[in-house]
């Protein structure tokens, strides 16, 4: 039995899990990965003390930090999570139960699918949700972004420097800052299909075709070796149905203190109702989580 079970290794968990060793908390943090929705950034410019600094640099001085003390990481999927009659908590990993007297939720979100034929078949072979990480391998190749949100201009503007051309295929209106807004119609190569769709993902081994269509149905191949799919985030709260209440958009529901309403779990991070999310956010709300969390079990056990 711990006293406390951190979901997830974004900056939320990890600074939950810095804050929670300084208490001298048996604290066990269960993720899939170090680092979360920092791996898939380029540019980070908004976190304070680093002017610009990439995801990948950022989560490696996270790590550093955390395993600068006792840190117990378990690297495996929670799929279930359930409070036991006593208070406490079952936190499992397929058939592994891990106990704690508290639980922190902070598995933040993952990218949402087009749901068009093809786009499963052809994940990996030229569908990706992840423009910083594939988009090398787009070199000389023409690519499609779908979206018209800060993600997927910011893809559009990575890979229009590798790729030999970008459609970028919005439904609306840009829904993104007016500074990367500027700098997408800087951008070389960029073609935007403005009303359109997406319809399906077609070719051989890997993909050759995008077909789109418009506002009255009329369909158009894009003849494209990738696309990237960057229209939004859903929260990874599944595996919390029926312990805590969730809002419409499957965030857990909090206080402004991160508690959920159920005594000793909190959320913390992007996977929570809070509106902003951001890497400062996120970290923000795991220091407090595991402070809450800490005041939770002086009074309780
Ligand atoms: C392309 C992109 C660019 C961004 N750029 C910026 C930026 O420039 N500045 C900025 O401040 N923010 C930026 N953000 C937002 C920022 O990355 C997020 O707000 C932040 O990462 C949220 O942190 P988190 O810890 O709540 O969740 P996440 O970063 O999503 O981390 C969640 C963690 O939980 C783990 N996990 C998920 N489900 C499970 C499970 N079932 N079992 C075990 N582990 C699980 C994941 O593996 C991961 O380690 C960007 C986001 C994206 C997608």
């Amino acid at each position: 039995m711990h006293d406390l079970i951190i979901i997830g290794g974004g900056p939320a968990g990890m600074t939950a899990a810095v804050y929670a060793a300084r208490k001298m908390l048996d604290t066990l943090l269960i993720t899939k990965d170090l680092g979360g929705q920092m791996m898939w950034t380029r540019e980070i410019e908004n976190y304070l003390g680093y002017q610009y600094i990439t995801g990948p640099e950022l989560i490696g001085k996270f790590e550093d930090h955390l395993k600068r003390y006792p840190a117990n990481i378990v690297y495996a999927e929670v799929t279930g999570l359930q409070q036991r009659g006593d208070g406490t908590f079952s936190v499992y990993c397929g058939d592994r139960e891990h106990k704690a007297k508290a639980v922190i939720i902070a598995s933040g979100k993952r990218p949402r699918r087009l749901g068009v034929p093809g786009e499963e078949e052809y994940t990996g072979r030229g569908v990706g949700y992840c423009a910083t990480c594939d988009g090398p391998l787009y070199a000389g190749k023409a690519v499609a972004v779908v979206g018209g949100g800060n993600s997927a201009l910011q893809a559009a503007i990575e890979l229009s420097v590798v790729a030999s051309q970008v459609y970028l295929v919005v439904r609306g209106s840009f829904k993104a800052d007016p500074v990367v807004i500027d700098k997408l119609r800087a951008a070389a190569k960029v073609e935007i299909l403005r009303g359109y769709v997406a319809r399906g993902v077609y070719g051989g081994e890997t993909v050759e075709k995008f077909v789109v269509a418009d506002n009255g149905g009329r369909e158009k191949d894009l003849a494209v070796q990738g696309v990237f799919v960057e229209i939004g985030l859903d929260p990874n709260s599944e595996f919390a149905v029926g312990v805590a209440k969730l809002n419409r958009y499957k965030e857990i529901a909090v206080n402004c203190r991160t508690a959920t309403g159920v005594p000793g779990l909190f959320a913390a991070g992007d996977v929570a109702s809070g509106p902003d999310k951001q890497i400062i956010i996120a970290a923000g709300d795991g220091a407090k989580a595991a402070l809450v969390a800490y005041e939770y079990l002086l009074r309780n056990y």
